[in-house]
């Protein structure tokens, strides 16, 4: 495995760092304090044609590998968790287009997706969360088009999307084996934002309920094939958790060198207290742990462009970079003392937001099941 960066991925490296370090991480604050969606962020990584990074140049965007994906998303994530979210729900709609998209479709989503359009994508249900296959949405064939009547909910970037990956049955007596995936633009009738979810962190993000009330899907909107939509979820899922693994980390990274420069500034018994040495462990582990895990994710991200099996060091991935995130915001929080409880120093955000990564895309538990299911077939 090689990780060395090409001349190109430093120089696009380099210049997203400058925009995050002078732009985004900035605005991080404001975003939670007023619950903002970050528009003008996810702006300036579309002047920066980011949005389109993972698609192919032929559909408008940069065609780079998830490599390129994972270290630019770290970046955004590490300056701006609610950003690096939003910027990670696209790729769970870019991601499924481009796999099982045709031409047509293709060309019609894809391409203002990676002009400046948010996706997002909608399996979870009030009785579906991590029994994804126990979705309730029903669609109803109707001549050349289906009709959707159900609920989704806490979906990502939707009360922003222009462009929704709809997971719904066909065949309610089939179990997962009916379901099927619809694009679903918005504005189509029947298709509505409901209820916005008010959370414990990622205030800025947008969280919703939709509404799918004899909402009519044209057949050409099916992805793939009728009946391959728990496919279409679970390809996504093992993609979509090398995305979630990365913004842990950025989470992780931010509150980890935010407790480093506080160690060499704050002074306590006439000297910093990274003098301390049990304050040093404290800064050790959270570094050692940062470092596994960054290897873990970008592991999974090399396996998967080299077309190599990925999907198991994905799981791994997310599992241990979302518990690193938790346990490094809370020791941060440590290290800042009673600063640390206090709205006015970052480090309670980043923990609340840390939790986050520990239930989405599959809840530890459920990584936990995952990653016994393959070492127990020898995978
Ligand atoms: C902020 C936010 C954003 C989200 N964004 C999206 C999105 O964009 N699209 C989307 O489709 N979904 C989204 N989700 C849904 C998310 O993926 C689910 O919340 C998650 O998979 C857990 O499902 P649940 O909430 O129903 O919990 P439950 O499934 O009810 O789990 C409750 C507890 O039971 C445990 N548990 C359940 N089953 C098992 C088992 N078999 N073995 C061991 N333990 C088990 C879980 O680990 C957990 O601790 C989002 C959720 C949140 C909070």
């Amino acid at each position: 495995m090689d990780f060395s960066l090409t001349e190109e991925q430093e120089l696009m490296l380099a210049e997203v760092k400058k925009v995050c370090k002078e732009k985004i991480a900035p605005r991080a604050e404001e975003v939670e304090r007023e619950g903002k969606f970050p528009k003008e962020n996810l702006k300036l990584l579309s002047d920066m044609d980011l949005l389109g990074l993972v698609i192919p140049e032929a559909y408008g965007g940069l065609g780079m590998d998830f490599m390129t994906w994972s270290l630019i998303a770290e970046e955004i994530s590490k300056a701006c968790g609610t950003t690096g979210l939003s910027f990670g729900a696209n790729l769970l709609c870019v991601y499924p287009l481009m796999t099982f998209g045709t031409e047509e479709q293709k060309k019609k989503y894809l391409v203002p997706l990676a002009k400046d359009g948010v996706g997002a994508f909608a399996l979870t249900e009030p009785e579906a969360g991590s029994d994804a296959g126990n979705v309730k949405t029903i669609a109803k064939e109707d001549g050349d088009s289906y009709i959707l009547n159900g609920r989704k909910i806490f979906i990502t970037n939707g009360g922003e999307a222009s462009t929704f990956i709809v997971i719904a049955t066909t065949r309610p007596n089939k179990g997962a084996r009916g379901f099927t995936a619809f694009i679903v633009e918005k504005g189509t009738k029947g298709f509505s934002v409901g209820q916005h979810f008010d959370k414990m962190g990622f205030a800025g993000l947008s969280n919703v309920e939709l509404v799918l009330d004899d909402c009519r899907v044209p057949k050409a909107n099916i992805l793939t094939q009728e009946g391959r939509g728990f496919r279409v979820a679970m390809e996504t899922f093992d993609v979509g958790r090398i995305g979630v693994g990365i913004g842990a980390l950025g989470v992780a990274e931010s509150a980890y060198e935010k407790a480093l420069q506080y160690s060499k500034e704050r002074i306590q018994f006439d000297k910093p207290i990274s003098s301390f040495q049990a304050v040093q462990h404290i800064l050790a582990d959270m570094a050692t742990e940062i470092e596994a895990a960054k290897l873990l994710l970008y592991e999974a991200a090399w396996l998967k462009d080299n077309g190599k099996p990925f999907e198991k060091v994905a799981s791994m991935g997310k599992l241990y970079a979302s518990e690193v995130a938790m346990n490094t915001t809370v020791k941060s929080v440590q290290v800042f003392g009673g600063s640390g409880y206090m709205k006015d120093y970052a480090v309670e955000r980043l923990m609340r937001e840390a939790k986050l990564f520990e239930i989405i895309e599959g809840t530890s538990q459920i990584q936990r099941n995952i990653i016994a299911n393959y070492i127990l077939k020898g995978k």
